[in-house]
C-alpha cells in the first residue's frame, strides 16, 4: 500500500507563488524609490484596508501586539486600570494590556462560540464590582481597581457578540477595543444598527495582525489599528513614530512601531484577494461541516450563530481524548494545531492574577478538547475527506464523547 498523502496544517507557499511577480514588484518599487519607512505604499494600504473594513481610519503598525497596545493607550487606558478580556486567547492580547500597565482580568466564554459570554460579563460587572465615590466606572473586587476597558477577542475568525457587549459597556461607562487579529473581514449582524458590521468597526478602535499565517498575512511582521475616532487615530500615528507630530517634535514618549513600507505594499497586493480567500475558507468549512455530519463521529463542529459571518481563520472542532487523537493524526501525516492549550490565567506569565483553576470552567474545558484542522484557501476536498476519515477513525476508539452543557440561547432573540 502506498502511504496516503499528508495534509499540511497551513500552506503559505502556494498563495505567494501565485502572486510572486507582483510581490517582487513591490520590492523593486521600494528599491527604486528608497521608500522603506512610510511613504505612498503605507498610505495606499491604510486607505484600502480602512475601506475594506468600513472604518474611517487605518493606522499601519509593526505588529498586531503593538497595534493593540497603542489602541489601548489611545483609548485612554491608564496604569492600574482593570481591562477585561477572555482567558482563551493568544497571549499577545494580555501582553498589550500588561505593557500599558493595566491589569488583565478575565470573563469566561460562551460554550458554543468560545468568545466572551455577555451574560458572564454582566454578572461580573453586577456582582464582582462595587461602585466607588468619585469613580464613574465599577471597581473590581478581584483587582481592587476600576474596570475601564473591555477587549473582546474575535476568535478563530468569528466576532464576539458585540451588541450585547457594547450595551453593557455603555451602561457601565467602559471603552471597548476589539482584538480583531484573527478576524479580517468577519461580520456581525448588529440588531441595534440593523446592518452587518465588519470586525474593526464596532469598538472605539480595533487591532489587526498581519502575521504571515493570518487570513491577510504579510511576508514578515505587520499590524494595523482601525478606528472612526480622529483623535485616537492621530494619537496612534504619533505613538508609532516616537510621539512625533513633525520631525523631531516629540509630543510624548512614543515608540518605534511603524508598518514597514515593503510589508504595506505586499499587503495591498494580497488585500485584493482577501474577500475571495475568505469565501473559499467558508466553502472549505461547509465541506468539513458536511463531512463531520456524515461521519456520525460525535465530533463537534464550530458553531456559527445567525448573527455571525465567520471567516474561518481556524476551523476548530471539539473532540474527546484530544491529545491522543492529535498524535494519531500526526502519525497519519495530518497537521493540526491547538489554539490554545493553556488558558492564560493558568500559565506562568500571570502568576499574580487573583484567579486560578476552576474560575473559568468553559474556557478550561475547551482547552482540553479543541483541535484546529487544516484550513487554508487551496485546501482540496480530497484532503478534507482524508482529514475527516482519519479523525473519525481516531475518535472511533474513544470511550467517551465531549459533553456539552445545555446550549445557551442564541443571542438572536
Ligand atoms: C496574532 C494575534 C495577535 C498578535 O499579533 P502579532 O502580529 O503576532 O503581534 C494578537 N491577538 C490575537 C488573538 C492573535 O491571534
Amino acid at each position: 500500500m502506498t502511504p496516503a498523502a499528508s495534509v499540511p496544517f497551513l500552506d503559505l507557499i502556494t498563495p505567494h507563488g501565485e502572486l510572486e511577480d507582483e510581490l517582487i514588484g513591490v520590492f523593486r518599487t521600494a528599491l527604486h524609490t528608497a521608500s522603506f519607512i512610510g511613504g505612498p505604499m503605507v498610505d495606499e494600504f491604510e486607505r484600502e484596508f480602512a475601506a475594506f473594513c468600513g472604518a474611517r481610519s487605518c493606522i499601519g503598525i509593526g505588529s498586531g501586539t503593538d497595534a493593540l497596545r497603542f489602541a489601548l493607550l489611545g483609548a485612554g487606558v491608564q496604569p492600574g486600570d482593570t481591562v477585561l478580556t477572555v482567558p482563551n486567547t493568544f497571549i499577545a492580547t494580555t501582553e498589550a494590556i500588561s505593557h500599558v500597565g493595566a491589569l488583565p482580568d478575565f470573563i469566561d466564554v460562551d460554550e458554543r462560540t468560545a468568545t466572551m459570554d455577555p451574560d458572564k460579563l454582566r454578572a461580573y460587572l453586577e456582582t464582582q464590582c462595587a461602585s466607588s465615590p468619585g469613580i464613574t466606572q465599577p471597581v473590581s473586587r478581584r483587582t481592587g481597581r476600576p474596570v475601564t476597558t473591555i477587549v473582546p477577542v474575535h476568535l478563530y475568525g468569528q466576532m464576539a457578540d458585540m451588541d450585547s457587549i457594547l450595551e453593557l459597556a455603555e451602561r457601565f461607562h467602559l471603552t471597548v477595543v476589539e482584538d480583531a487579529c484573527q478576524a479580517h473581514g468577519a461580520e456581525y449582524f448588529s440588531r441595534k444598527h440593523g446592518t452587518w458590521r465588519k470586525a474593526g468597526t464596532m469598538g472605539r478602535a480595533a487591532a489587526f495582525s498581519f502575521y504571515p499565517g493570518k487570513n491577510l498575512g504579510a511576508c514578515g511582521e505587520a499590524g494595523a489599528i482601525t478606528t472612526d475616532d480622529e483623535a485616537l487615530a492621530r494619537y496612534c500615528r504619533m505613538m508609532r513614530d516616537h510621539g512625533q507630530s513633525r520631525k523631531y517634535v516629540h509630543e510624548f514618549v512614543g515608540a518605534n512601531g511603524r508598518l514597514d513600507a515593503i510589508q504595506a505594499g505586499i499587503l495591498t497586493v494580497k488585500l485584493r484577494h482577501l474577500a475571495r480567500w475568505n469565501e473559499e475558507r467558508r466553502e472549505r468549512a461547509h465541506e468539513y461541516d458536511a463531512l463531520l455530519r456524515a461521519s456520525d463521529s460525535g465530533i463537534i463542529p464550530p458553531h456559527v450563530p445567525s448573527w455571525s459571518r465567520h471567516v474561518y481563520h481556524l476551523y476548530v472542532v471539539r473532540v474527546a481524548e484530544r491529545d491522543r487523537v492529535q498524535r494519531e493524526l500526526a502519525a497519519a501525516g495530518i497537521g493540526t494545531g491547538i489554539h490554545y492549550p493553556v488558558p492564560l490565567h493558568l500559565g506562568p506569565a500571570y502568576p499574580g492574577v487573583p484567579v486560578g483553576p476552576g474560575d473559568f470552567p468553559v474556557a478550561e474545558r475547551a482547552a482540553s478538547e479543541i483541535l484546529s484542522l487544516p484550513m487554508f484557501p487551496g485546501l482540496t476536498r480530497a484532503q478534507q475527506r482524508r482529514v475527516i476519515d482519519c479523525l473519525a477513525a481516531a475518535v472511533a476508539v474513544n470511550t467517551r464523547v465531549p459533553q456539552r452543557s445545555p446550549a445557551p440561547a442564541e443571542a438572536a432573540a
